[in-house]
C-alpha cells in the first residue's frame, strides 16, 4: 500500500541537522545543499524505493535540488528542509499514481472502462499465480513430448459457453474483429447497416477498423431502418461478410427497426457468413438491451467476437467463437500470431470460464444482482457512526456500462454528501485518499454509488466520510 500522502507533509528530518534552518551557513552567501545520499536516507524519501525504484527517487531528489539552486541563484529563494523533503515527497506521489492504483469505484457504473472494466474474482487471480510463476507446458503436448497447440483449453471452453462448434483468443475485441476481417474478409466486401457504423469508446470506429484491415465497407439502409432486404440487394460474389455490430454505447429509440439474428442469418440462407460484434460478453438472459453470445450462435452467426473483460467479469482478451473452418482459418493466419494473448492472460481466462460454466459469478455479476436492499445495508453500514446531518442515503439509478445495456438503468442507492463545499472539490479531495474514492455528481450533490463498492472497502469509505466531515 502505498504511503500517505498527507503526512508526510510537516515531517522531521532523522538527523535533525537541517532542522527548521534554510541551507545556508553563516558565513556563506550559498545555500548548503543536502547530499543526494543523505535525503535518500530519509524515512520519508526511502519509502518510495520500493515503489518506483531507487533510480528514480534518486533523479527525483536530483530534479528537486537543481530547482532550488535556481531558486536561490534567480531569486535568492531559500526553503527549509522540511520544505524541500515535502516536494521530493510530492514529486514522487505523482510518478507513483502514474501506475494503475488501486481505487474504490463509487461511480455507478458497473464495468467502467476508466477503472479497467472489471475486477476478477480472487479465486481466479489465485488459481493462475502457481501457472504464472513456473516453466509450464503452454505449448508443450504433454503425451507425445513434442510441441503442441497454444490455446486448447481456453477455445474449448468458450465453445462450450457458446455452444459453438470452436473458440479462440485474441489480445481484446478490437483485434477480434480486426483479425476477423483481415484475414476473411480483404480486398472484399462487408456489408454493415448504417445505424451501425459506430464508434466505441476511444478510437474504435468500425469504419477505420474495415478500411485498416483492407476490407471494403458496403453500406447499408439508413440510420434508423435496415431491413433483411436491403442486406441481401447488396449481396454480390464480392461480399466477403455481413457484420452486425452491438450498439454498445448508445440507443436508437423512436421510429426504428433492424432484422434480428435470426431473421438476417435465414434471410442469407448461408450464402454469405453472418459475423455479430456482441461486445459485452453477456452469456446469461433476462438482461435488457442485451442477447446472450449462445443465442447468436443458436441463431444462425458464423461468429461471434466479444470482449472478456465487459460482462464475462474476466481480464482484457477478444473471443471469437463460431464454426470450425473459419476459426481454423483464423488460427492458421499469421497476423494470429501478432495478436495472440500470453499465458498469464490464458490461464486467467480459463479459469473464469470454467467458473462461470459451473455457476461461480464473477465480481460484476454479484454487484449487478445486488438488490437495493443490500445496498441499502451496505450505506447504513458505512454511515454508522458518522456525524449527523452530514450524510444521508437516497435511491440513484445505475448502469452495467463497458458497453452493455446501453440507455438501461437499474435502480441502486448512493451516499449524498451534504457538505457545504462545491462538489468537485470534494470529489477532488475523495480521489487524493489512499486508496481513491471515485464518486460522481448529480444536481451539485456529489453521490457515492453502493452498487460496486465491495464488502472490503465498507472500512475505508465510512473512514474517509469521517475525516472528510471533519474538514
Ligand atoms: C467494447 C466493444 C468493442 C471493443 O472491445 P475491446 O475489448 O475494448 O477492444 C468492440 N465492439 C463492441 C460492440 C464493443 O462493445
Amino acid at each position: 500500500m502505498a504511503p500517505a500522502v498527507f503526512k508526510t507533509v510537516g515531517c522531521t528530518s532523522r538527523s535533525g541537522r537541517f532542522d527548521s534552518c534554510l541551507f545556508r551557513t553563516m558565513n556563506e552567501h550559498r545555500p548548503r545543499i543536502p547530499q543526494v545520499e543523505t535525503l535518500l536516507q530519509e524515512p520519508s524519501v526511502s519509502r518510495w524505493i520500493p515503489l518506483i525504484s531507487r533510480p528514480m527517487v534518486t533523479m527525483i531528489v536530483r530534479e528537486e535540488l537543481q530547482k532550488i539552486r535556481q531558486s536561490w541563484i534567480e531569486d535568492k529563494k531559500e526553503i527549509t528542509h522540511e520544505e524541500l523533503l515535502d516536494r521530493i515527497v510530492r514529486a514522487c506521489v505523482a510518478r507513483y499514481r502514474r501506475s494503475p492504483q488501486r481505487v474504490v469505484n463509487c461511480t455507478g457504473v458497473i464495468i467502467h472502462t476508466n477503472l479497467g472494466r472489471s475486477p476478477i474474482a480472487h479465486e481466479t487471480w489465485d488459481a493462475a499465480g502457481e501457472l504464472n510463476t513456473a516453466y509450464s507446458s503452454l505449448e508443450l503436448d504433454l503425451d507425445t513430448g513434442k510441441r503442441g497447440q497454444r490455446n486448447s483449453l481456453a477455445g474449448d471452453l468458450l465453445s462450450l459457453l457458446a455452444g459453438a462448434e470452436s473458440a479462440m483468443v485474441v489480445n481484446n475485441n478490437a483485434a477480434a474483429l480486426f483479425l476477423i476481417l483481415s484475414v476473411l474478409a480483404k480486398r472484399k466486401e462487408v456489408i454493415v447497416s448504417r445505424g451501425e457504423l459506430v464508434q466505441i469508446g476511444g478510437g474504435f470506429r468500425i469504419p477505420d477498423i474495415l478500411r485498416q484491415s483492407g476490407a471494403r465497407l458496403v453500406e447499408v439502409g439508413t440510420t434508423n431502418i435496415t431491413t433483411c432486404e436491403d442486406y441481401l440487394e447488396a449481396v454480390t460474389e464480392r461480399t466477403a461478410l455481413v457484420l452486425k455490430v452491438h450498439r454498445s454505447n448508445f440507443a436508437l429509440r423512436g421510429f426504428t427497426g433492424e432484422p434480428t439474428t435470426a431473421e438476417l442469418a435465414t434471410a442469407l440462407e448461408g450464402r454469405v457468413p453472418l459475423l455479430v460484434d456482441q461486445g459485452s460478453g453477456i452469456v446469461r438472459r433476462g438482461m435488457p438491451g442485451e442477447t446472450p453470445i449462445e443465442n447468436h450462435i443458436r441463431q444462425g452467426a458464423s461468429l461471434v467476437c466479444f470482449s472478456a473483460d465487459k460482462a464475462l467479469g474476466s481480464v482484457q482478451a477478444g473471443c471469437i467463437v463460431g464454426t470450425r473452418k473459419m476459426i481454423t482459418k483464423l488460427l492458421q493466419s499469421p497476423l494470429y500470431r501478432v495478436l495472440r494473448p500470453g499465458k498469464t492472460i490464458l490461464t486467467l481466462l480459463e479459469h473464469s470460464v470454467v467458473a462461470h460454466l459451473n455457476g461461480d459469478m464473477p465480481p460484476v455479476l454479484t454487484c449487478i444482482d445486488r438488490s437495493v436492499r443490500e445496498q441499502q445495508e451496505m450505506g447504513l453500514c458505512v454511515l454508522e457512526g458518522l456525524p449527523e446531518g452530514r450524510y444521508s442515503l437516497a435511491g440513484a439509478p445505475m448502469t452495467l456500462g463497458g458497453g452493455s445495456s446501453p440507455d438501461e438503468y437499474r435502480e441502486g442507492v448512493a451516499i449524498r454528501v451534504l457538505l457545504d463545499r462545491p462538489a468537485e472539490e470534494i470529489l477532488r479531495r475523495l480521489r487524493s485518499l489512499d486508496p481513491p474514492i471515485i464518486g460522481t455528481i448529480d444536481k451539485k450533490v456529489v453521490l457515492l454509488h453502493l452498487g460496486a463498492l465491495f464488502e472490503e472497502d465498507v472500512p475505508h469509505l465510512r473512514n474517509s466520510l469521517r475525516a472528510l466531515a471533519e474538514w
